[in-house]
């Protein structure tokens, strides 16, 4: 069998794990017995991180790194790994253990048999907060609400792609990117494996709320203008209700002058109402502004430091 599978692994400060990650998938892939590669992508760890990539580079040339000059995130570091994936299908993988790599060779199956996404569907969660299991299940069934694109819930980026749905990938350089949403948005054959979420290896999240927000406020902006509409909507609600309080106010003011009342209470709590109203749909036309700016500004993705164990590398 003469296919080459690349595997895919961002890295945030994991030095806790990332030589267990490599023991697995290694052992994994050496089960299923084809060509692989694995390519960790070192997104500007502060960390012995690089270093142990490196000195697992040293020992196993089916490691490959690709060093960013910076911490560019998780969804930019998953966009390298494809970008520099030479494999017939390419698995994308979290670097903690948490998508457990046994995975791997069922969807190698899938995508033999003809599907070419196979991604991976949580269908529990262990060691998160209910926080997160809350926030996550909600968002999910939200975003499928607000988008027509069809984002399957529950799934995060654990997944296996076909050459030619990476290669599509390449051609798509938004730069807030909500990979999981391109890939849907891609069309293809894809099927879904369901699987159990493991508790982290070791260390903690490198998705701290703001990051969390900032991936949340992603998927929803790069595939719907629902929000937008949004201040369309409630402003001709808003628009209607008021024109029949002013009729009636003014019928009040001109056939019962004697009964008008002090109102400074109603007055503010109006004002204080719409001025809340009027920033919420300022922000929400910012959130798109700023990613329109981004676009315009046309910087690279991301800046890669050094690569190894790549062919013509300089
Ligand atoms: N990650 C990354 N850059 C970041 C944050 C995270 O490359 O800025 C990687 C991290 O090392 C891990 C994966 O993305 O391999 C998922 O992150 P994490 O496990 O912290 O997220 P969670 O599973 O808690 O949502
Ligand atoms: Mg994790």
């Amino acid at each position: 069998m003469d296919i080459l599978c690349s595997v895919v692994v961002p890295m945030y400060n994991e030095e806790a794990v990332a030589r267990e990650t490599y023991r697995r998938l290694t052992e994994v892939m050496e089960k299923i017995g084809c060509a692989y590669e694995i390519i960790f992508v070192n997104d500007g760890s502060r960390d012995r991180t690089a270093e142990i990539l490196n000195e697992i580079c040293d020992m196993d040339k089916r490691v490959k790194l690709v060093n960013f000059s910076r911490n560019f995130g998780h969804q930019i570091a998953i966009t390298a790994g494809t970008d520099y994936a030479s494999g017939q299908c390419v698995v994308i993988i979290d670097g903690d253990l948490q998508d457990p790599p046994e995975l791997i060779p069922e969807m190698i199956e899938k995508w033999k048999s003809g599907y070419d996404v196979v991604y991976g569907k949580r269908i529990s969660r262990k060691g998160e907060t209910l926080f997160k299991k809350f926030t996550a299940a909600a968002y999910y069934r939200f975003l499928r609400s607000m988008t027509d694109v069809s984002i399957p819930v529950d799934t995060g980026d654990f997944r296996l792609i076909d050459r030619k749905v990476c290669d599509a990938l390449k051609q798509v350089r938004e730069r807030n990117r909500y990979v999981r949403g391109l890939i849907s948005w891609l069309g293809f054959r894809q099927t879904a494996i369901e699987f159990e979420r493991e508790e982290r290896f070791a260390g903690e999240t490198k998705y701290p709320l703001k990051k969390m927000v900032k991936l949340a406020l992603d998927g929803i902006t790069t595939f719907s203008y629902k929000p937008l509409k949004l201040a369309s909507y409630i402003g001709s609600i808003i628009s209607a209700v008021s024109f029949i309080y002013l009729i009636y106010v003014v019928v009040k003011r001109i056939f019962f002058p004697e009964t008008v009342q002090p109102g400074w209470a109603s007055i503010l709590a109006v004002s204080l109402f719409f001025n809340g109203i009027t920033l919420l749909m300022l922000g929400i036309i910012g959130e798109y502004i700023g990613r329109i700016y981004d676009e315009v500004k046309a910087r690279p993705l991301y800046v890669v430091k050094n690569t190894r164990n790549f062919d013509n590398e300089k």
